[in-house]
């Protein structure tokens, strides 16, 4: 029996649920997710899930802001638990960047972030166990923090449902169906779906969806690792969240007295999403440790507890793409998040459920359309920093 939807959402990552919560709940009907695997089994499952505010340019730091006032708010906006913690988040520049860190502060401040600058021995006041001769400064915030990935996800899925979203796991969509250049529906392993509205918001995976239907992403798979260590006596009450230019990496603590760093292969490495490690490949453990060491020298002996991979689906300009999807009507796209759209997701599902519904989305999100990259407008702060070779800053 063919099975009818207003909008099927293919991918229950933190985005995919996030967007169908917003559209059940904001009246689009009958809204079913589809996900190949479980809820919250891609990319979303292994992130770092930092929660912070500080971006270059002001159309992510939207997103990021209104999706922060959901973790500080969750309980009453979403229901349930995300884990966030509020930590305090250190952006961590050398000397060299210390320009752009002001100019990127006072912008934030502008949009009204809590912010301010921290000088290399404040920085050592407010966490005494770090190493501070290479730090040139720090943009702290003290309203940021880190969440639970799966724990979010489960969360809005969960909303989603209590609004009457219907999720399907274990069932993948196999194409988008198309005629006359709208969507009819998706073909999944299980049987046709009919339906005039289809979001896809399958992380790495989606160049291969929308192509079924025409149409093309270009967006490349960039492998990261992660590598989670037992916290040392020095940081066993904890430290904050960083994302550290200067050691060229970063970090935020876990559960278990564990601290989790981003060691990563820096650059455009190729990744398959379907074949990824539990386990770091060779050197990744001494990597991830040197660079935490490096700012934290108390970890220098720390105990490697265990690790994973992950991929980015990493854009041109590293920077989402929330869109109508060219010359086919009804489809939609939210991809390209490049490693840093866990924190965002709420708000990105706010404006991909506004933009689905042909309402003015809340937050603009003009600059993310995909036509940017053939119109020679990426979106580029006025201040960005440089490229590490080696490093997964974008987070
Ligand atoms: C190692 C790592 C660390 C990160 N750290 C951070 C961080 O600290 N802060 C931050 O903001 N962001 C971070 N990110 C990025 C963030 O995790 C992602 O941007 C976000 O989770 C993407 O969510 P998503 O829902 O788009 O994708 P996913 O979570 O990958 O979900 C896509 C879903 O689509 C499903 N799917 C795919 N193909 C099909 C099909 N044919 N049929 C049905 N279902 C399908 C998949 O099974 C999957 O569940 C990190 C990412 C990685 C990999």
């Amino acid at each position: 029996m063919v099975r009818t939807a207003d909008v099927v959402v293919i991918g229950a990552g933190a985005m995919g649920c996030s967007i169908a919560f917003h559209l059940a709940r904001d009246g689009a009907g009958n809204v079913v997710v589809l996900d190949k695997g479980g809820i919250c089994s891609g990319m979303t499952f292994r992130s770092g899930a930092l929660v912070r505010l500080h971006y270059t340019n002001p159309h992510e730091a939207r997103l990021a802001i209104r999706a922060r006032e959901y973790f500080h708010h969750w309980e009453e906006i979403v229901g349930g638990d995300c884990g966030f913690q509020n930590t305090g988040f250190l952006f961590v520049v050398g000397p060299e960047d210390v320009e752009k860190l002001h100019a990127n502060v006072a912008m934030l401040r502008g949009l009204g972030v809590e912010t301010e600058i921290l000088s290399p021995t404040e920085v050592r006041e407010a966490q005494p166990f770090a190493r501070i001769d290479d730090v040139g400064a720090a943009a702290y915030e003290p309203g940021s923090g880190y969440a639970d990935p799966h724990k979010t996800t489960l969360a809005l899925a969960e909303a989603a449902r209590r609004y009457g979203a219907e999720f399907l796991t274990g069932c993948a969509v196999t194409a988008i169906r198309t005629a006359g250049g709208k969507v009819i529906g998706v073909d999944t392993a299980d049987g046709p779906i009919d339906a005039g509205t289809v979001v896809v918001a399958a992380g790495p995976w989606a160049p291969k969806l929308l192509a079924t239907a025409g149409v093309t992403l270009d967006i490349a798979p960039t492998l990261a690792e992660v590598v989670y260590f037992r916290r040392p006596q020095e940081t066993v009450m904890g430290h904050m969240v960083y994302i550290d230019r200067a050691a060229g990496s970063y970090f935020r603590p876990a559960d278990g007295r564990m601290t989790f760093v981003g060691a990563g292969h820096g650059g455009p490495t190729a990744g398959d999403p379907d074949h990824l490690l539990d386990g770091n490949t060779p050197g990744q453990e001494e990597l991830a440790r040197a660079r935490v060491a490096a700012r934290i020298p108390a970890y220098q002996p720390a105990v490697y507890a265990y690790g994973h991979q992950g991929v980015y689906d990493t854009s041109a300009d590293g920077k989402a793409i929330l869109d109508r999807a060219p010359g086919v009507e009804g489809l939609f796209i939210a991809g390209g998040f490049s490693g840093t759209g866990f924190k965002k997701s709420p708000a990105v599902g706010l404006v991909m459920a506004e933009l689905v519904m042909g309402r003015e989305p809340s937050i603009p999100i003009t600059p993310f359309r995909l036509s940017r990259f053939a119109e020679g407008e990426p979106v580029r702060g006025a201040h960005e920093y440089g490229f590490i070779e080696s490093a997964q800053l974008s987070i």
